[in-house]
């Protein structure tokens, strides 16, 4: 069984990948953005149209995983569990 990655590598990430993590809620396509340039981030994909989701749609905390499932704030669910094909799970 995987162990939860640690917050400690989440913060080296964030340091080298930028601050916060965007997707596709249809295809999962991924970017990272920063505070300062959340303006920059596109509402919708640039590759299906779908909704690019950058903030917990229940607390509007960003988040710093691209594969986050569940904000980390408030557990609120930020994507479909199946898009890959098999249920992500966090722990
Ligand atoms: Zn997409
Ligand atoms: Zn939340």
């Amino acid at each position: 069984m995987a162990k939860p990655k640690t917050n400690w590598i989440r913060e080296e990430r964030r340091k080298v990948l930028g601050d916060w993590a965007a997707f596709c809620v249809r295809c999962g396509a991924v970017r990272r953005w920063f505070e300062e340039l959340e303006h920059e981030v596109p509402a919708a994909c640039t590759q299906c149209g779908g909704e690019m989701r950058r903030r917990c749609p229940a607390c509007t905390a960003p988040f710093s995983s691209a594969f986050a499932v569940e904000c980390e704030e408030c557990d609120a669910p930020l994507r479909p569990n199946e898009l890959f094909g098999s249920p992500i799970h966090k722990t």
